[in-house]
């Protein structure tokens, strides 16, 4: 019998404040260990919490993005949640709990079967932990509390996804918003954004099965085998007779496999009780109002207007809206356009441009191309100047600071030949010097006539216009 898949996803993304969640210690990555730990952060007596305006606002700015006015609670309360570990020297780490600031809302994702939405549950506030360092050199573990009170969003989903797929979708278009609004960096190497997935399996259109709760995976990578491992195993054990046991499990990369950390705890061992030292967090009309003015166009809403005002298939305004430098990039380059179609620019943007900003390791705000000069390049293929494959040269000349497209034909001689009576004479040439493959050709096969165009390409040092030199060789082999 089959078994269908169920994930929700619980993410956590660190919100890009200079101070933390309810100290003015620094949030800075990479600072040596318990050098940003204030009072607050360390749990001295006597200490307050002040929460962060900021950090609020970011998390306004991210229920405003994903459900509008309707997801934001105009009150919100910060909860204790009781626990004891090391890293965490308070005893509780504050969150919110039955009051969060955002409510609902969804992120809408695409995947080979289409579009569909994944509803959110909600999103609270909270501070991360400390984090213990095991040094087996000094056989000593240790303690840093430099990530104790980093502002964090909880992002929770409802378990609306159905494959290891949906999940990753779900989670790349959330790690794209998220810097999109600019809340959070993004940055999963140092621990930015990362993701717990709840993982179960039932029959189709049955009642929800036990899950597992796979703890900080840090990689979309990790997260898709993460889950892919997990519900085979849980089909596995039920195919066997077993039963699924709630639980919080690991992902070992290594190994790709997940294993059992602990029995899953359940809310009321948390002891979770409103923290009585930070009033109820009011949101008020004129605040929210102003944080919503200074949104962005999303991508959705982007999405939405390529398709209509430049007449791309989703699929096309969706790689472009993959970051907001590239988006605002194509429609620079449309805005400075003359001849060209928003379609050939698509393409040159998602695929060359793309993979040399890959190849070189660098992002828009790094290229030395502007929108302006890369319009000018395209027009200059639209205008027959150049062929395609010299402008992807030149392409690369401009990225290297040699100058805009014009400079460059002009210093490389890359002008394309378009007179009809300078390429009819090197077809002559090559119909002369190649009697095989003009026999071949006539005899029927295609590739001859491939191999003439690329010979008459080649005398011209891929210079002369491709669609002449097509036509012109056609026309002297018939005749
Ligand atoms: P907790 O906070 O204890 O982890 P929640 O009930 O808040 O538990 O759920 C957390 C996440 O687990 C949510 O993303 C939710 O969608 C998901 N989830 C809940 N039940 C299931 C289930 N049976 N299968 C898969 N995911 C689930
Ligand atoms: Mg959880």
């Amino acid at each position: 019998m089959n078994w269908e898949i169920v994930i929700g996803l619980e993410t956590h993304a660190q919100l890009s404040t200079q101070s933390k969640m309810f100290s003015g210690a620094s949030t800075a990555f990479g600072a040596a260990p318990n050098t940003q730990a204030s009072a607050v952060d360390i749990a001295l007596p006597g200490v307050l919490p002040v929460a962060n305006k900021d950090a609020v606002e970011r998390a306004i700015r991210f229920g405003l993005a994903v459900g509008g006015e309707n997801a934001i609670n105009r009150r919100s309360v910060f909860a204790r949640k009781n626990y004891f570990y090391p890293d965490l020297p308070k005893g509780y780490q504050i969150s919110q709990y039955e009051l969060p600031i955002v409510k609902g809302g969804e992120i809408r994702i695409l995947t080979k079967s289409g579009e569909k939405a994944v509803r959110l549950t909600r999103a609270h506030l909270e501070e991360d932990a400390g984090k213990s360092l095991h040094e087996a050199f000094r056989d000593s573990s240790g303690i840093d509390l430099n990530r104790a009170g980093v502002p964090l969003l909880e992002i929770v989903s409802e378990p609306d996804m159905r494959s290891a797929e949906e999940a990753v979708a779900y989670a790349k278009t959330l790690h794209s918003l998220v810097r999109w609004i600019g809340i959070c960096d993004g940055n999963m190497q140092e621990g930015s954004f990362r993701c717990d997935a709840n993982v179960s399996v039932r029959r189709p259109g049955g009642p929800l099965g036990t899950r597992a709760e796979i703890k900080n995976l840090n990689s979309f990578r990790f997260l898709e085998h993460a889950i892919e491992f997990e519900a085979k195993r849980q089909i596995d054990i039920l195919d066997d007779g077993g039963k699924i046991v709630q639980e919080t499990r690991l992902y070992d990369a290594d190994r790709d496999e997940t294993r059992a950390m602990r029995t899953k705890e359940e809310a009321h061992d948390y002891r979770y009780f409103p923290d009585p030292d930070l009033s109820p967090l009011e949101v008020s009309e004129k605040w929210m109002g102003e944080i919503k003015a200074k949104l962005p166009e999303l991508p959705e809403a982007k999405r939405k207007r390529y398709q209509i005002e430049y007449a791309l298939s989703l699929y096309d305004a969706s790689l472009l809206t993959d970051t907001r430098e590239k988006a605002e990039y194509f429609e620079l380059v449309c805005r400075s356009l003359e001849g060209p179609a928003p379609k050939t620019v698509a393409n040159w943007i998602t695929g060359e441009l793309s993979a040399l900003l890959n190849d070189r390791g660098i992002d828009f705000s790094q290229l030395l191309i502007s929108g302006k000069a890369f319009a000018k390049l395209l027009d200059r293929i639209k205008d027959g100047t150049i062929s395609a494959n010299v402008a992807k040269e030149i392409l690369h000349g401009m990225a290297n600071g040699e100058g805009d497209a014009d400079a460059i034909i002009a210093k490389r001689g890359l002008k394309q030949i378009s007179d009809a009576g300078a390429i009819e004479k090197i077809v002559d040439q090559v119909i002369a010097a190649n009697p095989k493959q003009v026999e071949d050709y006539r005899a029927g096969k295609e590739k001859a006539f491939n191999s003439l165009v690329g010979q008459v390409m080649k005398a011209t040092q891929g210079k002369a216009n491709p669609a002449q030199v097509n036509e012109i060789l056609k026309r002297k082999l018939a005749g």
